[in-house]
Parts: structure tokens; C-alpha cells; sequence
């Protein structure tokens, strides 16, 4: 176990790997040339200022997590990544050859003549990839990147980080996780998250079983349960108990009765939500099923979002009833986890990705059309799911960004791939289970030898999914697309017009991707795409007759499918309490922390003009400490002391409905953060005339603008001094 980073230090102390330490020099020359202009290629504007050099920064501790780590890790056979010997690096188009290939290209004195440029590899540090690293080797052959299996001394363009965004730290280029994500997605902050979203929208945020959370309000699901059987004393309701740090059914159980909640001892210690159970769930075989989707979250600011076109349906290996007291402990009937399925004696594996007990999610939607499902419809609801989910963890999530990365200090820019685990009911409705914010992305799986005894092989329906996705993840986030456009105008025209991105030309599931063995991938490098379509073979030599190959023309079309911005508008009403942490993130004060303190929420209160004859100071304060510190004893959150955003944003309902009594609550919202941004519109355009820069007393949202940044640096409340403006209003109104 430990030798793995072991030598990982060793390379990095002495010379990496021959061949790395080789296209090292090329490319730290290299890099010198193109500077730093490409890292932002991926379109997205207000990262610049991150992408300085390094600084020396506070290492960033990397707190073990509970739940943290990678789906799939528990049973997992651990690898060291392969050494350098054993993946030879290889250059972009020298296929092996990258000294001598970088070399000649930088020696040539003709090559301004010619115009020739040598469009250096995107780099990947995968040595943190962990289980993801198999699917990340064939993406990165796929694309004729350069991967640094053991880490690298100069920057990547891109990190690959099999847990969490603090596997190392990055102050550069481009990371795979969210500050936060994992908190963000366990069960009981998902639950929060998206019970604000059902206060507002009930019936948009429908799609979200009914939830509590334990030990907190196990009082409250007793009540309610009670409430409404004494209304239908008819109901049977089951519900089903999931620890919130759980993950592969972990600990996992049903019940009928909130009595039945296993109190002893756990409970205290071990968080969990209990959640009506899903009892009419659609069956396919007469089998339980589930839905993993992938969903990339390709940015915050922006919000940009794409679902995989495929994913997997996990099947349950015991025929389907609904429950009662005698089936309730049948796991192998009720829970959909594969890690759970597979040591059930009737799991199926198959060599087909359309039968077996792990399949293509399009081969069950395959099937459904053929029974006459409307399956544009399915395909939209779930869509529509998981927009309103990513909606509804964006506000926390950025409230973490701006406390990791905080805006002006360097810092990588992040994406992060999501599995969405969705179930269908038998009316068709999509119901979300969970999110998993380190999705497996193993492409192999367990067979069990003898009793106890297991080997790994490889598995086709993973294979075919999960390289796609990360494949087209590292596609979309390409720094040096752009670059490279730049250099093969043609064929990246003539692959556009004839293959928009998203098309389905070449449906993903069409390929046939290599299995797990890196030769066959090497093979994929080849001439993939001609086999599909006869007409690739004349995107793959550029137009002015030289044989540059553009790796681009011999992929598939991209399996990710965008969804936001694409769809905002049918969906931006919903991003309200995007505002409200909008609102939240600029009266923080203090660069990284993630709590408001009173002093901020006064400001706030002040700056929105919202206090007045019926709403003191002093009961500002009252209901600022009231609401902190029943927060803050509810999440049993230590690290800062202060107002949290959940906090905030029930406060900021309070106010809401003091304020807008007549309306319907997502108005009474929605009039008050109008006010607020309102009259912060009129302070900042105040302070911008005023021209003064301030001190920093509060911090720009961080996703803005450096003009906007500006202009909320000179917002600089409680510390800048009045601007004359400002004064003769204040004398006019004295006088
Ligand atoms: P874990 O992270 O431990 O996998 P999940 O929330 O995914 O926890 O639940 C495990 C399994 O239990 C799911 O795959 C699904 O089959 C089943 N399940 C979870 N929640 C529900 C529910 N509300 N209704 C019906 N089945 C559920």
C-alpha cells in the first residue's frame, strides 16, 4: 500500500521518468512560448486570475471525510499505477517518440517559415486517479494526451483526483472535484438542500422522496407519520433508513413503523435520513431496477451541465413484491446496489450489454420503446430531474468554492462528473435515490474463484460506459481545443459541420471500445472512426496534405448531451436560492470562511434596507443569534462559529414573509432578494461613481467578473469612507 507513494516521492525527488523528464523539457520550454493563455481555453473567462504561478499557500488539510471515499472503494484490490516503464510516454503524434519529435520541432529554424506548430499534448497527473484509473488510461490513449501516472514537478493541465478536490494540493489548471461536493451530496445535506427546494417548489421538487432526518426530527417523522394514518388508517407505508455516511447499502433497512427505528446506540453516532420507500417501482423481469446516470458538472459560474447519453441499470436479483413485515429483510429483492447484487447466487453476469444483471440504461430504454413507452418522455423527466437537483446544490457548493479557492488567489478551476442514481416508478415518474459525488468508474468486476476468493475481470458494460464518459468529460474540458482548432481549422470545421457535437452520428454505444487490456486500446488509437463512417478517413490528414492526425476526427461524437444553459430558461425561476448565496457569499467578510457573522448579517440587513419601525436592530440581532445557534447545534458544525447558509436562507424566509404576507412563499422570496439586489444595484453603482478603491471589507461574489470584482471592491462596506455623493445626499436629507 504504501509503496505506491513511496515511489512516487522517489521519482519526484530524482529524475521522473525518462521519458516524462524528456517531454518535460520540451514542455516547460513549450509552455514558456504558449504561456499561460491556453489553460483558459475551456471558456471560462473569470478564471484567469487563478491560473497564476503558484504561491506558497497553506497546504489545504485533507480532513478524512466520512463517506468520502471513492464508490466501489470498499471491496476494491488496490493497484499501484503502473510504472513509467510500463506506459511509455508517448507525444501527440510521435506515438512514442516525443523527445525526438519535440526536438526537431523546436529546433526548426523553418518553422516560423513554414508556419508549423507543434500543438503540445494536454497533460493529466493521474497519480490520485485510484480506482478511476484504468477508464482514465484508455480516455487519455483515446485522446493522445500525455499522462503523468506518478505526478509531475511542473503544472498539469489537468488533475484527476479519485476522491476529493484535497488529494493534493493544485493552484493551477484544472481539477475533477468541487471543493465541498462530498459533503454537498451526502444524504442528509442532499436532503436539505432539496427540502428547501420542495418549500419553495413542491411540486417541481416532487421527484425527491419525503425525508427526515435522524436523530433531529425523529420526533417530527413520528408525528407526521401518525397524522396521517389517523386521516387513512387504510395507509401501510414502509419506509427506509439509509446512514448518512452510507454508501453500497451500507447499513441500509427498511420499516413499517417509526417505532422500529433502530435506536440502540448507532443513531447518536450515525446520522442517517429515513425516507418514504418507493414501493410501486417499475420492474423488467419482474426485477427491480435502477438507474446510474452520469451527469458533469462542467461549472458552477456559469452553470453548465451535461448527461451522459447512456448509463447503467443495476438490477435486483430476487423477484419484486411490494413490501410486508416478512420480505422487508430481503435485500436481494429491494436494494438495486450492484456491490450487494453480485453476491447474490442469481447474479447474472453477461458478455452482452443488454442482458445480465448490469446493463446499458439504453438497452432498458431499448426495450421500453419496444412495449410502446414513450421514452422521449423518460428521457426528459429525467433531464428535467437532474437539472432541478444540480439547482438545488449549486448555492452550498459555491459557498465552498469561494472558502477553497477564494476569487484572486491561485487556484485550479474544477468540473466534477456526478453519478445520479434514479429510480423509475412503475408509472414511468423518475425518482431520485442519491447522488454520488465519486461515482465508481471501475471497469472491471469481482467473480468470485472459490468461496471468499475473487479475481478481477474485465467488464464490457462498464468498459463501454464509463470510458465514454470520462473520454468526453477530458474532451469538453480540453485546455488547448481552442489551440489546436487554431491549427487544424479544416478539419475541425469539417468535423463540426458534418458531426456537430451531441450528434448522434456515431452513437457512443455503436463503438465497440477495446476491453480492459491497454493493448487493444492502443489498437482503439487507430483508425476507430473510419470503421464507423467511411468519410472520417478524410478528416484524419489535414487539408494542406501534411499527415497530421487530429485525434478529434477518430472519436465518436461526444456521449455528454448539455443541458444547461441549453435549457435555463424553462429552469432559472427555480435558482432563487442561488441568489439568496449570491447574497450570503458577498457579506462573508472574511476570505475563506464559510459563515456570516453578525456583524455581516447587520450590514446586510443595512445595505438591503430591510430593517424599519417593526424590525429594530436589536430583533435583528435576536433572530440572527435565535436561528445561528440552533444551526449550528444541529450540525454539530465546529469548524467557524457564525450564521451558515442554511441558516441565512431561513432567516432570509422570515423576512420574506414579514415583508410579502400575502403571497404564495417562492414570491415572498422572490420579491425580497429583487429589493436586495435592488439596492445593492444602487450602492455599487454609487461606489463605482464615487471611483474610490476602498479597502476590502466585503468580498465580491466570488464568481463575478474582474470588472465586477472592482466594483465590489469598492463596495468595501464599514470601511471605506463616505463618498462626497453620498454626503450631500445625507446633508440635503438634514437640512
Ligand atoms: P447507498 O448510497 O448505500 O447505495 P441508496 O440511497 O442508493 O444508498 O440506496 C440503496 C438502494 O436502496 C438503492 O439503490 C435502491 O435500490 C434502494 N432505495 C433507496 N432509497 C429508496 C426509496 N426511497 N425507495 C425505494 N428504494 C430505495
Amino acid at each position: 500500500m504504501a509503496l505506491a507513494p513511496a515511489l512516487s516521492a522517489m521519482q519526484r525527488g530524482g529524475c521522473e521518468s525518462e521519458s516524462a523528464a524528456g517531454w518535460e523539457a520540451a514542455a516547460a520550454e513549450e509552455e514558456e512560448e504558449q504561456g499561460r493563455v491556453d489553460a483558459g481555453g475551456s471558456g471560462e473567462p473569470e478564471r484567469t486570475a487563478r491560473e497564476e504561478p503558484a504561491k506558497a499557500r497553506a497546504p489545504a488539510p485533507a480532513p478524512a471525510q466520512p463517506g468520502a471515499a471513492e464508490e466501489g472503494d470498499a471491496r476494491v484490490l488496490r493497484r499501484s499505477p503502473p510504472g513509467p516503464s510500463a506506459e511509455p510516454a508517448q507525444g501527440p503524434w510521435s506515438h512514442g517518440k516525443p523527445r525526438s519529435r519535440g526536438r526537431s520541432c523546436k529546433r526548426s529554424s523553418g518553422r516560423a517559415a513554414d508556419g508549423y506548430h507543434f500543438v503540445r499534448p494536454v497533460t493529466v497527473d493521474s497519480s490520485k486517479a485510484r480506482t478511476s484509473l484504468d477508464a482514465l488510461k484508455i480516455s487519455i490513449r483515446q485522446l493522445k494526451w500525455k499522462e503523468f501516472p506518478f505526478g509531475r514537478r511542473l503544472p498539469c493541465d489537468i488533475y484527476w483526483h479519485g476522491v476529493s478536490f484535497h488529494d493534493s494540493d493544485i493552484f493551477s489548471g484544472q481539477v475533477n472535484k468541487f471543493p465541498g461536493m462530498t459533503e454537498m451530496v451526502r444524504k442528509i445535506t442532499l436532503s436539505r438542500a432539496v427540502r428547501i427546494m420542495q418549500n419553495l417548489f413542491p411540486e417541481e421538487y416532487n421527484f425527491y422522496p419525503r425525508s427526515w432526518i435522524l436523530p433531529d426530527e425523529l420526533q417530527l417523522f413520528a408525528a407526521q407519520v401518525q397524522m396521517v394514518k389517523d386521516d387513512d388508517p387504510s395507509w401501510k407505508p414502509t419506509f427506509i433508513v439509509k446512514p448518512d455516511s452510507g454508501c453500497q447499502g451500507d447499513g441500509i433497512y427498511l420499516i413499517k413503523d417509526p417505532n422500529d427505528i433502530r435506536l440502540s446506540g448507532t443513531l447518536q453516532r450515525r446520522p442517517a435520513v429515513v425516507q418514504e420507500y418507493i414501493c410501486k417501482p417499475l420492474l423488467i423481469d419482474k426485477l427491480k431496477f435502477d438507474i446510474r446516470l452520469y451527469v458533469l458538472l462542467k461549472s458552477l459560474e456559469p452553470l453548465e451541465i451535461y448527461v451522459a447519453k447512456d448509463g447503467l441499470s443495476r438490477f435486483c436479483t430476487e423477484p419484486y413484491q411490494e413490501p410486508t413485515p416478512r420480505n422487508l429483510r430481503h435485500i436481494f429483492m429491494h436494494l438495486t446496489n450492484y456491490s450487494l447484487n453480485i453476491h447474490s447466487g442469481h447474479f447474472v453476469h453477461s458478455d452482452s450489454t443488454s442482458t445480465g444483471s448490469k446493463r446499458t440504461f439504453s438497452s432498458v430504454l431499448y426495450r421500453l420503446s419496444s412495449k410502446g413507452v414513450d421514452i422521449k418522455k423518460v428521457w426528459s423527466d429525467i433531464i428535467s430531474l437532474v437539472i432541478k437537483t444540480v439547482i438545488a446544490l449549486t448555492p452550498e457548493l459555491k459557498v465552498f468554492y469561494q472558502s477553497d479557492i477564494p476569487a484572486g488567489r491561485p487556484g485550479p478551476t474544477c468540473f466534477q462528473i456526478l453519478g445520479f442514481d434514479i429510480l423509475l416508478m412503475k408509472n414511468l415518474k423518475p425518482i431520485l435515490l442519491e447522488v454520488n459525488a465519486n461515482p465508481s468508474m471501475r471497469i472491471e468486476h469481482e467473480r468470485e474463484l472459490s468461496p471468499g476468493v475473487f479475481e478481477n475481470v474485465p467488464s464490457l458494460v462498464d468498459e463501454e460506459v464509463k470510458v465514454a464518459v470520462i473520454r468526453d468529460t477530458l474532451r469538453l474540458m480540453d485546455p488547448l481545443k481552442k489551440k489546436r482548432e487554431s491549427h487544424f481549422p479544416d478539419l475541425y470545421m469539417d468535423r463540426k459541420h458534418r458531426f456537430p457535437l451531441g450528434s448522434d452520428r456515431l452513437p457512443s454505444a455503436k463503438l465497440h471500445l477495446s476491453k480492459l487490456s491497454i493493448v487493444r486500446s492502443q489498437q482503439l488509437e487507430k483508425p476507430l472512426a473510419r470503421k464507423e463512417d467511411p468519410s472520417d478517413s478524410d478528416l484524419a490528414s489535414s487539408s494542406d496534405g501534411s499527415s497530421k492526425p487530429n485525434p478529434d476526427a477518430q472519436l465518436p461524437s461526444i456521449c455528454l448531451k448539455q443541458v444547461f444553459p441549453k435549457y435555463a430558461k424553462q429552469f432559472n425561476y427555480l435558482r432563487l436560492v442561488d441568489r439568496m448565496a449570491n447574497l450570503f457569499i458577498r457579506f462573508l467578510g472574511i476570505k475563506g470562511t464559510m459563515k456570516l457573522g453578525p456583524t455581516g448579517f447587520r450590514t446586510f440587513i443595512r445595505n438591503c434596507k430591510l430593517s424599519s419601525s417593526s424590525l429594530s436592530m436589536a430583533a435583528v440581532d435576536i433572530l440572527y443569534i435565535d436561528i445561528t445557534r440552533r444551526w449550528n447545534s444541529m450540525t454539530m458544525d465546529q469548524r467557524d462559529s457564525g450564521m451558515c447558509l442554511q441558516a441565512f436562507i431561513e432567516a432570509f424566509f422570515f423576512l420574506a414573509q414579514r415583508k410579502f404576507k400575502m403571497l404564495p412563499l417562492h414570491e415572498q422570496v422572490a420579491s425580497l432578494i429583487d429589493l436586495c439586489e435592488y439596492h445593492l444595484s444602487l450602492l455599487d453603482e454609487k461606489r463605482l461613481v464615487c471611483g474610490r478603491s476602498g479597502r476590502l471589507g466585503v468580498r465580491p461574489p466570488y464568481s463575478g467578473t474582474a470588472q465586477e470584482a472592482t466594483a465590489a471592491a469598492l463596495l468595501a462596506e464599514g470601511s471605506a469612507p463616505p463618498c462626497p455623493d453620498r454626503l450631500s445626499h445625507s446633508r440635503h436629507a438634514l437640512s
